[in-house]
């Protein structure tokens, strides 16, 4: 049997950023997922690659330092899933003051990272398009920058990547058992549909569980590592689309919190979040009446339009595994990753992964396999190599975008070209393999609407662990919200059977 040097535990981004980091650097890795690649709190988040402004109130000057480091650096490695994003901050009269919104984003500005990126500038709301749908009340405001990203999307190009690079990475298997026998460990792996099991080993194992990451450690592990974990759920509402323009704003609320409210998918507008301690199994989170209740009364503070109950088309919920800090309230625990390893002389070490961001997980696995190294030499080559390398289909100038649409549209005369942007959104100079040498949609297959066609599902399949219809239009293409009930449904008959 192969023996791996690292197995990985949990299809996250985290998980997957760490498979790809080492297997780059030449090491054999394995990572398993119990559901779909990023079916856990990477595909729930508020898709935001940011420095995270409201941090620096909080004194995370570190982590805020190496989010806006990362933020260009991560829009250069994947620029069709990752792009910038303007934001509207407005002043409000009784919240904090214009001097104190300045200076952060001063600071925001320059604490380094920025080189593409537009700064911040005032703005009249009076007379900017941003003060349209907003209260008169909001006079002025600033307008700053950070990037979009496509989470799921970019857990996928890391596993890509990952196995590209020679890493095993299995979908709907299960950990439920590792025992450690010195220089190694045992891991017994469920396969989800068959409840069959088979064994993996490994020198190392990492416990990138994400919010299951306790779970893994007291139920699965034998380790007496102390897990200190915060799971701290948010949650979002879905609208149609609120106001024209396509600039994002942030608003502050009267409870010290701010909200998001980000243009998404075109035809739709994205609310959140909410902070509050979470108690139970993690994939059974769900936005609660009171946070939509809470979500809808904060932007209705700021929009002169109502906002209804019956606005809302969808709504999700992610738990967030935070480290905890023995912050008092959930909104303050730090969101800054924390990395704990379990090893004695002689004993095959156990690395566990506690809170992070997305925007820092290409830095966290690099801090991972940095703990790693006196157990492996290999580690300490190729270092860096992931923030120099781009993610499948990422291999066109970053700024860039539309040229790339442009020659493909060229390419494919026969095709819409909204059909063309679709493809390249998601897939970047990849978009090429889906529409391979068809001259109309016709000649991809079945189309199941909304541009989405039977070749595209075989490539989700082939290419990217694609095993039902949810991880085709909720995770892959996010066109879950776009297909009408029949469409789906086609696309669940065609993948049932297709699996049988
Ligand atoms: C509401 C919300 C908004 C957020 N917004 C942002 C944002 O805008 N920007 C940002 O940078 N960050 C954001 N975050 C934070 C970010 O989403 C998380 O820090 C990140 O996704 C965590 O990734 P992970 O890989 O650690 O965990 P996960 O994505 O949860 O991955 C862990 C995986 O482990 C698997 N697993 C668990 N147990 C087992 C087992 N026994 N065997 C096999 N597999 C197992 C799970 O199925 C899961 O897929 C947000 C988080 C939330 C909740």
């Amino acid at each position: 049997m192969m023996i791996f040097d690292i197995a990985i535990i949990g299809g996250g981004v985290n998980g997957c950023g760490i498979a790809r980091d080492a297997a780059g650097r030449g090491l054999s890795v394995y990572l398993c997922e119990q559901h779909d690649l990023a079916s856990g709190t990477s595909s729930w988040s508020t898709k935001l690659i940011h420095g995270g402004l409201r941090y620096l109130e909080h004194y995370e000057f570190r982590l805020v330092r190496e989010a806006l480091i990362e933020r260009e650096r991560l829009w250069r490695l994947a620029p069709h899933i990752i792009w910038p994003l303007r934001f509207v901050l407005p002043a409000h009269r009784s919240l904090r003051p214009a001097w104190l919104l300045r200076l952060g984003l001063f600071i925001y500005d320059n604490l380094g990272g920025r080189k593409l990126l537009p700064a911040t500038r005032t703005l009249n709301l009076l007379k900017d398009e941003a003060g349209v749908p907003l209260k008169s009340d909001a006079r002025y405001g600033f307008e700053y920058s950070d990037c979009w990203v496509d989470d799921a999307r970019l857990v996928v190009l890391n596993a890509m990547d990952a196995r590209a690079h020679g890493a095993v990475i299995e979908t709907r298997q299960k950990l439920i058992r590792a025992e450690r026998n010195q220089t190694l460990w045992r891991l017994t792996i469920e396969n989800q549909s068959t409840k069959e099991t088979k064994t993996v080993e490994a020198r190392a194992l990492i416990n990138a569980a994400g919010p299951w990451v306790t779970d893994v450690l007291k139920h699965k592990v034998q380790s007496n590592m102390e897990a200190r974990i915060r799971l701290v759920q948010g949650s979002h509402i879905v609208m149609r689309r609120l106001y024209e323009h396509n600039r994002a704003y942030i608003f502050q609320n009267a409870d010290g919190r701010i909200i998001f409210v980000i243009p998404y998918q075109k035809q739709f507008t994205l609310i959140g979040t909410t902070d509050r301690d979470f108690k139970g199994d993690p994939s059974e989170a769900h936005a609660t009446e009171d946070e939509i209740t809470y979500l809808i009364s904060a932007a209705g503070e700021y929009f002169k339009e109502k906002i209804k109950r019956d606005d809302v088309v969808w709504s999700y919920s992610g738990v967030r595994p935070l480290y905890d800090d023995g912050a008092p309230r959930a909104q303050e625990a730090t969101r800054d990753y924390v990395l704990k390893l379990d090893a004695q002389d002689g004993y095959a070490p156990l690395l566990s992964v506690f809170g992070g961001k997305i925007t820092t997980y290409r830095r966290l696995a690099e801090a991972v396999l940095d703990r790693l190294k006196p157990y492996f030499e290999k580690i300490s080559t190729r270092v860096g190599w992931t923030g120099k390398e781009v993610l499948p289909g990422g291999n066109f100038p970053v700024t860039g975008f539309d040229m790339l649409i442009d020659q493909i549209t060229n390419d494919y005369p026969g095709f819409e070209r909204m059909h063309i942007e679709r493809l390249c959104r998601l897939y970047g100079t990849n978009a090429r393999k889906i529409l391979g040498s068809a001259a109309t949609i016709s000649e991809l297959g079945r189309h199941f609407g909304m541009t989405l066609t039977e070749h595209e599902v075989e490539y989700l399949i082939k290419f990217e662990w694609a095993l039902t219809a949810e991880d085709i239009l909720w995770r892959r293409t996010k066109l879950g919200l776009h297909l009408t009930e029949e469409n789906t449904k086609s696309v669940k008959i065609f993948m049932q059977n297709r699996n049988i």
